[in-house]
This record gives structure tokens, sequence and C-alpha cells, in this order.
């Protein structure tokens, strides 16, 4: 249910022109792709993600004979599903360990939501029953330890941090061992994101993450991005330089509710393929969802 009221804006445009399109046409024309490539890439699906669409969906119509364009509709949701779902891992959940402390580093440009998206997940871990500790690893960004420290107080999980501006390594290392001597299940690494200085930024990420691997070996277990939604492209030029600079290992995808243009997630999956593990769909702590492709995409005509 918060799935599709989060989806309503993306809902509202781009099926609402589906179905105009699916009613207008008589039968399936070049036209009609034509107009449907359109209607994909107005949803920020990526052109080269619509081509591949566009042609599976020429080829299945063919091979299955349709002519009437009502039921080419039922055939966009089955490829948009395939698509996402193609190739390699698309567990939506994080890769906990076992026995021991799992270590979620969140990476992402300054604004996209990632404080946010941290505090909404330590929610949804400490839900279900896992204990979690929260790092101040942004102590560059004005304000950014003391955001974190609210989201810590009203979801109940203690933030390990020094003061603004200092080296943020430093603040992992504590963080760490803290994490250690309390056996706690999750840590949660927060990190700046001014992308203004890429080269300092992408430094500092590695001096952060050789000290979590140095620490505790086969971590960090996850490397979280997290884009806003609303961008649009430009989601999909950040995920590409952060996959650059580290081993990103899954999207977060926030504020989805706040555009209708959701397509950009297929596109970040065909074009990075990398996992959507989590969406964001409002600003509160339980607007926070597993990603299912299925629940997406049907979500959409539904
Ligand atoms: P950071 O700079 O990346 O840490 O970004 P913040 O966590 O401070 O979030 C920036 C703004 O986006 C805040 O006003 C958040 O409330 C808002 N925000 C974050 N996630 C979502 C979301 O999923 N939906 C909506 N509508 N707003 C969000």
């Amino acid at each position: 249910e918060k799935f599709r009221e989060g989806l309503t804006k993306t809902r509202d445009s781009f099926s609402g022109k589906v179905n105009d399109l699916v009613a207008r046409y008589r039968k399936v024309d070049e036209d009609f792709f034509e107009e449907l490539e359109e209607i994909l890439i107005g949803a920020d699906v990526g052109v080269n993600t619509v081509m591949e669409l566009i042609d599976e969906l020429r080829m299945e119509v063919k091979r299955r004979n349709i002519q009437d364009p009502r039921e080419v509709q039922s055939v966009i949701s089955e490829k948009l599903v395939e698509i996402y779902q193609a190739g390699d891992d698309v567990s939506p959940t994080i890769n906990f360990q076992q026995d021991g402390l799992t270590v979620v580093l969140v990476v992402g440009v300054n604004g996209v939501g990632k404080t946010t998206s941290i505090g909404k997940i330590a929610k949804k871990l400490k839900q279900e029953g896992k204990s979690v500790l929260l790092a101040a690893g942004d102590t560059f960004r004005a304000g950014a330890i003391d955001q974190l420290e609210v989201w810590g107080e009203r979801v109940g999980v203690d933030v390990i941090k020094q003061s603004e501006g200092s080296d943020p390594a430093a603040v992992m290392y504590d963080a760490l061992q803290a994490a250690k001597a309390r056996k706690v299940d999750v840590l949660l690494c927060d990190t700046a994101g001014r992308l203004q200085n890429k080269v300092n930024l992408m430094k500092e990420l590695e001096k952060v993450k050789r000290v979590i691997e140095r620490e505790v070996p086969g971590a960090p277990h996850e490397v979280l991005l997290v884009l806003d939604a609303t961008t649009g492209q430009n989601a999909l030029s950040q995920a590409k330089i952060f996959s650059e600079a580290t081993n990103v290992t899954g999207i977060v995808l926030t504020k989805l509710d706040g555009t209708a243009k959701g397509g950009i997630v297929l596109a970040i999956r065909n074009e990075m393929k990398i996992p959507v593990k989590f969406v964001g769909l409002g600003e509160k702590a339980e607007d926070l969802q597993e990603f299912n492709a299925e629940q997406y995409v049907y979500g959409l005509f539904a």
C-alpha cells in the first residue's frame, strides 16, 4: 500500500499516458512503438534501456501475433520486470553476516537524503530485532552530525561522533571499536558528500574504507549509494562517478514519491548493473521500503 501511494505521481503520469496510447490506437504499428518510446524516455527509463525494451516488445508482439494494443500493456509490464531482473544479483536485502558485525558504508552527494535514509534503515533494522550503531562520518557539512544525532534519538540508536571538521577516518576507527566492544549487529556509516571536490571526496572515501577493511576483515559488507530520484539522469551520472571510485553494492533511491519519472529505477538497474535495495517514499522514518521489481512495475499499472 505504501509502495503504491509513493508511486502516485509516476503512476498518474506514466500509466496514464500508456493507457491513453493503448486506447487511441487500433493496431500495433510503428507509430505506436514510437509514441511508446517517447513515453518511456519521458519517464526517465533511459535511452539505452528504452531501446532494449522496445526491441524486446517488437519481438514479443510478433511472436505472439498480437494485434490489439490493449494486449501490449501486460507485455510491457512483463518486459519491464524481466529487464530489471536480468543479470546478476538483485537481492533487495543487506548482506548480513551470520555471526559478528555487519558494516554498511553509506555514500552519496549532499542533499540526496543520505542522513534521512540512514535513520530510516536504522529504524527498520531495529524493528527486525537487530542492534544498530551509527557512525557520524560526515564531519564536513555543517549540521550533519547534529542531524544524525536527531535521527539516532528518534529511532533509539547511539551515534559515535567527533567534532565537526575532524578526520572521518578517526571517527570510523572509534565507531568500529565501539561496535566491536558492544557486539552490535550492524554499524551504519555516514560519509561526506561534497562532489564539488571530487578528488578529495574520493580520497576520503578510500581512506575511510581502508580503516574499515583493516579493523573488520571482509568489511564493508555493503556500500550503499544514495541517489535522489527527482534528479533523473543526474542520478545516473552520480552512480557512474561513485562506482568508478568505490565498489557500490546497492542503491538507495530516495524521493520516489516526489517524481513522476520513477522509470529512473530501471535505468539505474539496467545501465549500472547495481541492484536498488531500498526506496524512499517520503520524509518520515517509516517511509522506506525494500525494493521489489514486480511490486514496483505492477504497482505502476494497478
Ligand atoms: P543528505 O544531505 O544527503 O544527508 O540529505 P538529508 O537526509 O538531509 O535529506 C535532504 C532532504 O530530503 C530532507 O528535507 C529530507 O526530509 C528529504 N528526503 C529524504 N528522503 C526523502 C524521501 O524519500 N522522500 C521525500 N519526499 N523527501 C525525502
